[in-house]
């Protein structure tokens, strides 16, 4: 069979991509080794995503998609689809710093937390109405790429394939499909440290009941993480009772906590951790506990005649701060102008590798100051500096503001950003560091990120926004039509 373009790997990265293959009028191949429902974490999301996920959907003609963009349209449209509130990012360190970041004003058009058996059946089934050719249990037996074409030959659950295709994205994930049939080589992601996971499915999981008026948001209802020096829990609550919890550690901590022993090396997470602990006393795994050996990687090679890579496939930094999905979601942006050859592959690649470092940056300052958390809050605010700046921006139709992945393209951000994050452990004094980081990203500062009175409990606010809104290049209008649109005063609107 003769068709444009063969997907390998149906997790919703490739079913979306092949979904907007179908509307730019392609034929499309879409195999997956494995068989849906089946359970993956990755989960998640953030501002940034959500709003690539509305922006695809709007370019692509993909109405049945857009409502999972916002936790209210989501839990009305799809309620039977679990996903969970994330009302923003919440740190607590080991030494008793806490950190709360809103993404949000209020919950109706909070991010969420995707419980991918649910939402990657859900994309698989959508790309099947679109008209892809799908093909699960499949496993791919040869792979030759020509000049002018791909062929790949296997065995899916339904009996033996072979197409023929002009171009081959593989949405494998990290060490995925390409990566091992074509013995491709792994490249450092420089100053990250190596890292392992654990993690799996609970049930059980109590909340922190961390009720003070002043927070912007229920702790719970977000993103959270629990810091210590070498490494990180996340845990995040599905509106199905499931949450998922896990820790990734770097080879030391990883070793002490002996990881690859599954169970018993969770029940000495919680025991180093008493906050978190407190949360599991009732807790009970409903999947098994998965161990990953490496954490991170980066393929040397992206793109190739004929082939390219999602960028989760081109590589992984680490889950802190959610940047899998705008990353994933940046890259099938950039790949439908390829398909719709407004782009090369060469620059595709290029982009995504970019994104990918500029990940690995902020990141890998994250793991050096795990150990001082108010150096690590100074590094989280030039994330969160960034990914508002950005979103605010793109919100505003003002995308040449916002070029790159954290503003790495904006000559007066990324070139004095990257020195400071590159030596955020060296500074001797935490307080001059965050000076240089609040002078740095100010130009960028929507959020009065820094500001002492706000106490590390960031919310979102109106009158904040309006207040920058200079920064932005943006009328007092343009802000309150923004507002408007993107339903920020429809509840609890603060400020
Ligand atoms: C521990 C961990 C936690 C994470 N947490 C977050 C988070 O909170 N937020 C966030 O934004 N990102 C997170 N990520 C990253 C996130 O998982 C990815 O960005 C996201 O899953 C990318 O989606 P995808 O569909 O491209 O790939 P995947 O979700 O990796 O899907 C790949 C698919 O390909 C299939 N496949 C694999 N090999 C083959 C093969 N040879 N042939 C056919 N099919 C194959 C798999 O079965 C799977 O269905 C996390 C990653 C890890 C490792």
């Amino acid at each position: 069979m003769q068709v444009d373009l063969v997907i390998v790997g149906a997790g919703f990265g490739g079913s979306l991509m092949a979904m907007i293959a179908r509307r730019l009028g392609l034929s499309v191949v879409l195999l997956e080794q494995g068989r849906h429902p089946r359970v993956v974490i990755g989960e998640s999301a953030t501002p940034l995503s959500n709003l690539l996920l509305e922006k695809l959907s709007m370019t692509y003609d993909l109405p049945r998609i857009a409502p999972l963009a916002k936790w209210g349209s989501w839990r009305r449209t799809y309620p039977h689809i679990a996903c969970g509130l994330k009302r923003g990012f919440t740190f607590f360190h080991e030494n008793g710093g806490q950190l709360l970041v809103a993404a949000s004003p209020h919950d109706e058009i909070a991010d969420t937390h995707w419980y991918r058996a649910d939402v990657d059946l859900f994309f698989v089934i959508e790309a099947q109405r679109l008209g892809v050719h799908y093909r699960d249990c499949a496993r791919i037996e040869t792979l030759q790429i020509a000049e002018d074409s791909v062929n790949i030959h296997g065995a899916a659950s339904d009996g033996p394939f072979r197409f023929e295709a002009r171009l081959l994205i593989d949405a494998t994930g990290p060490r995925g499909f390409l990566y091992r049939i074509l013995q491709l080589e792994e490249a450092p992601l420089p100053g990250l440290p190596a890292t392992q996971a654990l993690y799996s499915h609970f049930t059980g999981v109590a909340r922190t009941e961390d009720c003070d008026d002043a927070n912007p948001y229920p702790v719970d209802d977000a993103a959270v993480h629990h810091v210590f020096p070498g490494g990180w829990v996340w845990v995040l609550r599905f509106s199905n009772g499931i949450t998922s919890a896990g820790v990734a550690a770097t080879q030391d901590a990883a070793g002490e906590f002996r990881l690859s022993e599954g169970e018993a090396a969770w029940e000495r997470v919680l025991d180093r951790l008493p906050k978190l602990r407190a949360q599991f006393v009732q807790a009970v795994a409903c999947q098994p506990f998965r161990y990953m050996p490496a954490v991170s990687f980066r393929s040397r090679k992206i793109a190739g005649q004929r082939w390219a890579m999602l960028p989760s496939a081109a590589g992984f930094v680490d889950p802190l701060l959610s940047t899998g999905f705008p990353l994933t979601l940046l890259g099938i942006e950039r790949m439908a102008q390829v398909l719709n050859h407004g782009y090369t592959l060469e620059r595709y690649a290029d982009e995504t590798e970019q994104d990918l470092l500029a990940a690995n940056r902020l990141i890998s300052a994250l793991y050096s100051t795990m150990g001082n958390f108010d150096a690590f809050t100074a590094v989280t605010l030039i994330y969160f500096a960034a990914v508002s700046f950005s979103e605010t921006a793109q919100r505003l139709g003002k995308t040449e503001l916002a070029s790159g992945f954290l503003l790495r393209e904006r000559p007066e951000f990324w070139p004095a950003v990257n020195p400071l994050l590159r030596k955020a452990s060296e500074f001797g004094d935490t307080r001059a560091f965050l000076e240089e980081v609040l002078r740095v990203i100010e130009p960028f500062n929507i959020g009065r990120f820094g500001d002492p009175a706000y106490c590390n409990r960031y919310p979102v606010r109106a009158a904040d926004l309006m207040a920058a809104r200079g920064k932005l290049t943006a009328s007092e209008e343009e802000i309150v039509a923004m507002l408007a649109r993107t339903g920020f005063a429809e509840r609890r609107t603060e400020g």
